[in-house]
């Protein structure tokens, strides 16, 4: 497909609306919230607010209208840029501080699995909550658990129906959840939990299922004290008996899901929409530390000549360049997983190639960082340490830099995940 690698006009005006918010909500506070881990970012959280609930009233009206539905036309005369502004938004909340970017209020991973999976009903009924009200509200996605991180296909978490009461029971623990307590414990927000009906049947059996707050049976249990993005909450789900309303299973029950029911197939829907936007945040800390590294060996006297041959630069200006590179090709690779996305193409391997490569250069960058600036590069007095600890949680989520890299492997060679584990 073809690629404009020109952002439009009314995306870099709200790019630059967006930086406001960075400059004046995010990166007074980034320092003090890191020092106070639990603490949440009141700011940031009632200037994003008012405007995430006002764009998500406005995309649940445009699911309610039914010419929406006939309007095929003009959808293809006009390719959407829904995902390339969220790219953009994410990049540069990110660059404000990665860690209070994560309390955005929002249905965020949750959000992607109802996308990906739920029916126009759910969707309709499940998102209503975050486009009103006069609290915020946070969503979360609940995979992972002791026994299954990147092999989330053994997943132990079980959902019996209950024909007597016409619910769902969960049973078991997920842990490492982002905004799992925003979600349930401090708003009427929810979680789609994953689960399996049938262990027998594997990943064929492996369903997700909403877990609204105030269901029965779900508590919040270890908080989770982090490496980097400390001001987001990560912690423990705990499902004892709990008991969901019949209707909250995303999809078919059915195991042998007919081709409309996504199950298992529904998570990595998920993650080709929800990888592109995590490669979007790795861009964000690699740049913030890049331009400062920029900034401060300027303010020494360090020039940058582009267009000189390698041998005529001195190893500083080499490791500049370098970044700059790394940025550069992780940002293409970005653009093109989201662009593909908007353009509703499949994107499983440029969603992975991307986030693969995200991760590992903000990885690279920010600690390259810290080491040309010296000792001040490790002081806590200057942001870039925390940068090197932020960044490389976005080789870790959403498959780790090495199961990405598997996946990009599997596609390219037309290897299945048993031939290549
Ligand atoms: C801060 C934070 C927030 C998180 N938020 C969420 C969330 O909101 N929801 C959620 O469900 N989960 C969440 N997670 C969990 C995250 O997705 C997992 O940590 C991740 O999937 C890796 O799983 P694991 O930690 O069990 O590592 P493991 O699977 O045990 O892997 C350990 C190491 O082995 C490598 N490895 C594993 N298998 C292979 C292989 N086949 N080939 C090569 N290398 C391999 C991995 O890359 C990794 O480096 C979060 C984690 C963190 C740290």
């Amino acid at each position: 497909m073809t690629i404009n690698f020109e952002i439009p006009e009314f995306l870099v005006q709200q790019t630059q609306m967006v930086k406001w918010v960075a400059e004046s909500t995010m990166r007074p506070f980034a320092r003090d919230l890191d020092e106070n881990e639990h603490a949440r970012p009141d700011a940031f959280v009632q200037t994003m607010w008012p405007i995430l609930r006002d764009q998500q009233k406005a995309t649940l009206d445009k699911l309610q209208r039914p010419a929406d539905e006939g309007d095929g036309e003009k959808k293809r005369s006009r390719p959407s840029t829904r995902v390339l502004g969220l790219m953009l938004l994410v990049e540069m909340l990110s660059w404000g501080d990665a860690g209070i970017y994560l309390c955005l209020p929002s249905p965020a991973l949750g959000g992607a699995a109802i996308e990906a999976v739920g029916t126009k009903e759910q969707k309709i009924r499940l998102l209503t909550r975050f486009a009103e009200g006069d609290a915020p509200v946070w969503g979360a996605m609940a995979i992972t658990e002791p026994g299954a991180g990147s092999d989330n296909s053994s997943i132990a978490t079980t959902a019996i129906f209950d024909e007597e009461t016409n619910e769902w029971v969960l049973n078991g623990e997920k842990i490492f959840i982002t905004s799992g307590k925003l979600a349930l414990e401090e708003s009427n927000g929810l979680v789609i939990v994953w689960a399996t009906v049938n262990k027998e049947a594997g990943r064929g059996g492996i369903k997700p299922f909403v877990v609204e707050a105030g269901s029965p049976g779900v508590s919040i249990g270890k908080v989770e004290i982090k490496h980097g993005i400390r001001t987001s909450d990560t912690v423990t789900i705990v499902l004892n008996n709990a008991r969901i309303p019949a209707d909250n299973i995303l999809g078919s029950a059915e195991v042998q899901a007919s081709r409309q029911d996504k199950g298992f197939k529904g998570a990595m829907a998920t993650f080709d929409a929800s990888r592109p936007l995590v490669a979007a945040s790795a861009l964000g800390v690699g740049r913030a530390a890049l331009e400062f590294v920029k900034e401060k060996l300027a303010e020494e006297g360090v020039e940058l000549p582009y267009g000189l041959p390698y041998h005529q630069l001195t190893a500083v200006q080499r490791d500049i360049l370098e970044m700059e590179a790394q940025l550069k090709a992780a940002y293409l690779l970005t653009l093109r997983s989201v662009v593909m996305l908007d353009a509703g193409e499949h994107n499983s391997l440029e969603a992975s190639m991307a986030k693969a490569k995200a991760g590992k250069a903000v990885t690279s960058i920010t600690q390259k960082a810290v080491e040309l600036l010296g000792m001040m590069g490790y002081s806590r007095e200057w942001l870039v340490e925390k940068w090197m600890r932020d960044g490389k949680i976005n080789d870790i989520f959403e498959g780790t830099g090495q199961i990405n890299t598997l996946i990009v492997a599997r596609r390219i060679l037309d290897y299945s995940r048993h031939e290549l584990a």
